[in-house]
């Protein structure tokens, strides 16, 4: 099905404001976003206008009841400066999965794939050039109906906007295994991109923050000891020789960049578990000198080392160096970039 999107254009573009060498995190965004509405069933009226603040009804049921969901993707340049994105259907299929699980409609795949390609194509400009640099964008969706009581809405917003966003200097990392708070269980919404999970782990990183961590390690909801995931990022482990990961349960969120290291990884001949990993293992391996690497896998980062994780008033060592962790990152950033051949064919 072919959409037809309006495109109604700034004046001016903010763009000569911004300095690239010195992005502020999260703060700048570009000077338009795309838009459609849920109204009668359908979405209807997809649109790019000037970024804007949007009028909201105070008994705007997200605002309530929580019908949030939201994804996180970048854009980056080629060689020949043309813009590239990274596998976008697995956004799109995300952003549906999350969308069933929290009662909001589906928003067809075909049109979030074009309303990122036109949106990205007009801020083009705003697409940092250097290396690790990226354009981030946020496409969400929201229950923008006013109105008390638990059902369903059936008005929803789903908005693109983008930020520019500097490389990332990737330091080790030190983490908190949360013993006390958990994120997400299986049958909960852990692995939809729901908003209100997020405002569930604000207080533990908090905690884990003044206690002098970067983030939480969270475990399972049942017995408090198998790990799931890494405030907003999977992990991978690597052990005696053999690469770990925990496996899906229904609470982890399915990570694009998880599930690219996977197939990376195998494509580079190593072997991939995914199975139940329990904070003891990992600290028995630490022990006995066999916790070869640990880190991290998002959108965010790419791929964050991972340096100590604290835990029962005790500090789990990882070695110094994260030879494959480094070597996956190196290769993501390659093909991201098209400085290496897209094997997988993920750039689109
Ligand atoms: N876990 C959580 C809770 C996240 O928010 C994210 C970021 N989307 C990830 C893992 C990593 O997912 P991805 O690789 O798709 O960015």
């Amino acid at each position: 099905m072919k959409y037809e999107i309006k495109i109604s254009k700034v004046d001016k573009s903010r763009v000569d404001a911004l300095d690239f060498n010195n992005i502020p995190l999260g703060t700048t965004f570009t000077d338009h976003m795309f838009i459609c509405d849920f109204e009668n069933g359908q979405w209807v009226n997809p649109r790019i206008e000037p970024l804007a603040t949007i009028p909201t009804h105070p008994a705007a049921m997200a605002l309530h009841y929580g019908q949030a969901i939201f994804e996180g993707m970048k854009a980056t340049l080629d060689s020949e400066g043309n813009p590239r994105l990274f596998r976008p259907t697995k956004n799109a299929e995300r952003l549906n999965f999350s969308a069933d699980r929290m009662g909001m409609p589906d928003f067809p795949e075909t049109l979030f794939v074009e309303g990122l390609k036109q949106l990205v194509a007009l801020e083009k400009s705003w697409i940092p050039p250097q290396d690790g640099s990226a354009l981030y964008l946020r496409p969400f969706m929201y229950a923008d109906e006013p109105f008390i009581g638990m059902r369903a809405a059936t008005h929803y917003k789903f908005i693109i906007i983008a930020s520019p966003a500097g490389p990332f200097f990737s330091k080790r990392i030190k983490l908190w295994a949360e013993r006390k708070y958990i994120r997400a269980v299986a049958g909960g919404t852990g692995e939809a991109k729901a908003a209100g999970n997020y405002a569930a782990a604000i207080r533990p990183t908090e905690l884990a923050k003044a206690s002098g961590y970067d983030q939480v390690l969270w475990l399972d909801a049942v017995e408090h000891k198998y790990i799931q995931e890494v405030g907003t990022m999977n992990i991978f482990f690597k052990i005696a020789g053999k690469i770990i990961t925990p496996k899906r349960d229904g609470a982890i969120l399915d990570g694009i960049t998880r599930n690219s290291v996977i197939e990376l990884l195998k494509h580079k001949g190593f072997e991939v578990i995914e199975r139940s990993i329990s904070i003891d293992e990992v600290k028995e391996a630490s022990n006995n000198g066999t916790l070869e690497e640990a880190f991290g896998t998002g959108t965010a980062v790419g791929i964050a080392y991972i340096q100590e994780i604290g835990f029962d008033g005790d500090v789990i060592h990882v070695s110094n160096e994260s030879p494959v962790g480094l070597d996956i990152n190196n290769t993501l950033n390659e093909i991201k970039t098209g400085k290496i051949e897209d094997p997988f064919n993920w750039m689109v």
